[in-house]
């Protein structure tokens, strides 16, 4: 492994869509099974496509219409599976990529769900809660004929939280009577599970020690630049410094970001965020400030992209970083030529649907207390989280080396073969 190339340029999101990066990741997995072409066209095509206009009545009492989408990209493993999201540039073609993406991290993780994806175009920050909230409901009734515990289950993603599915279960069980097991990432007072909120982040700390071991990087003392301090990178922080003794040096948000060599007081951070301010505010404890463009230059032992897709490309950044190792805490960070220059390069990527499936794992635990009317324990949350991502870990990892492939093309490999299996199963 090198760490070469101390100078950044600015990020900018890339014009490559999230579809066409789905695509081309996945030809050279789908090379490296032999899969038949029949099956290669199935697998890349969504199953059902939703879109529907949605009208919302704005505090001052006129009508506006948003765009939302439902894209159930395959459901041969079982129920489709995965997050809305609220976002100004989320569209088809975007939403269709993730959609794909749930349908490898479900196969990979092992867990008896397909994959979909749901996104309205909206900025929320413009929107008051009780606008937010017509929003969602008016969303869920139009796309609630494709939903349901055995069909599509939705679950939270950039912009959405716990409120956003309470909203949701609500709506739906208005007209199906209660089914908490509609939705998951619910608040734990509705059903939702202990540990699901940091799930996400606390799958990544898991993969990241595994890689860690096996790769001799050790966490402790490991210098961490985390891009994104929403409900990935935040969780990630506070457990890598609370549990794994990393020093987390960098993290933004859309605002900017704080560096500190010495490694940053994490708790001091999250509480100043916490209070609604932004992370490029902080005055704590001998950091700087530094503009978002910045993030991508500091040398350190782990970058974690954790925010929005299409950051890493080759027009920014992709030959300047200066990490040991990328974590692809985000869906779609790292374009599919940026992935080639890091690979070129010889900087390992352990790419999104292996480092974040820890959100959905736990999603499934969550339906599967809701099935069966049981409650966990935070503990047992995590012990079988840590569980199922070590072993699809250890599936990559191994494969990898096996066939002398990229994480990321393992990975694939193994999601597409047990999607294919399944499909061929059922008769296709
Ligand atoms: N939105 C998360 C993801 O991209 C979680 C999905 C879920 O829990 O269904 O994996």
């Amino acid at each position: 492994m090198t760490a070469t190339g101390r100078s950044g340029s600015a990020p900018a999101r890339t014009t490559m869509s999230g579809k066409s990066i789905v695509e081309s990741q996945f030809e050279r997995a789908a090379n490296l099974i032999g899969l038949d072409q029949y099956m290669r066209r199935i697998l890349m095509r969504p199953f059902r496509e939703v879109q529907v206009e949605v009208p919302v009545r704005m505090d001052d009492g006129r009508i506006e219409v948003f765009t939302g989408y439902r894209i159930q990209h395959n459901g041969a493993r079982g129920p489709c599976k995965g997050g809305i999201r609220y976002h100004p540039e989320a569209d088809h073609d975007e939403v269709l990529g993730l959609a794909a993406i749930m349908t490898w991290k479900t196969a990979l993780m092992d867990i008896p769900f397909g994959g979909a994806k749901g996104g309205v175009t909206v900025d929320p920050k413009k929107l008051s809660k009780l606008e937010l909230e017509r929003l969602t409901r008016r969303f869920t009734q139009r796309i609630s004929i494709v939903l349901g515990p055995y069909r599509d289950i939705p679950a939270p993603d950039v912009n959405t939280n716990a409120q956003v599915m309470a909203w949701i279960l609500d709506e739906f069980s208005s007209r199906h009577g209660y089914t908490p097991a509609a939705v998951t990432g619910k608040p734990v007072s509705l059903g939702g599970t202990l540990g699901r909120e940091e799930a996400t982040g606390r799958g990544v700390m898991y993969v990241m020690m595994e890689y860690a071991r096996d790769f001799g990087i050790p966490l402790k003392g490991s210098r961490v630049v985390i891009q994104g301090f929403g409900n990935v990178g935040g969780h990630l922080a506070r457990l890598l410094h609370a549990e794994a003794g990393a020093k987390v040096i960098a993290v933004s948000d859309v605002s900017g970001g704080v560096v500190n060599e010495k490694g940053l007081d994490v708790p001091a951070l999250l509480a100043h965020t916490a209070a609604g301010k932004p992370v490029v505010e902080w005055p704590g404890g001998g950091g700087r400030a530094i503009a978002n463009t910045e993030i991508w230059t500091i040398p350190c032992d782990w970058l974690v992209p954790a925010a929005l897709g299409g950051v890493i490309t080759r027009e920014t950044n992709a030959r300047t970083i200066d990490c040991k190792v990328v974590v692809e805490g985000a869906n779609e960070p790292t374009t599919p030529i940026a992935d080639l220059i890091l690979e070129e390069r010889g900087i390992p990527v352990i790419p999104d649907f292996l480092a974040n499936a820890g959100g959905v794992t736990v999603s499934y635990y969550e339906w599967s207390q809701n099935l069966q009317q049981y409650r966990w324990t935070h503990e047992q949350v995590n012990r079988e989280l840590h569980a199922t991502i070590t072993k699809a870990y250890v599936g990559v990892r191994d494969l990898a080396k096996q066939r002398g492939v990229t994480f990321r093309t393992a990975a694939y490999a193994i999601a597409l073969q047990r999607v294919a299996e399944a499909e061929r199963l059922r008769g296709n």
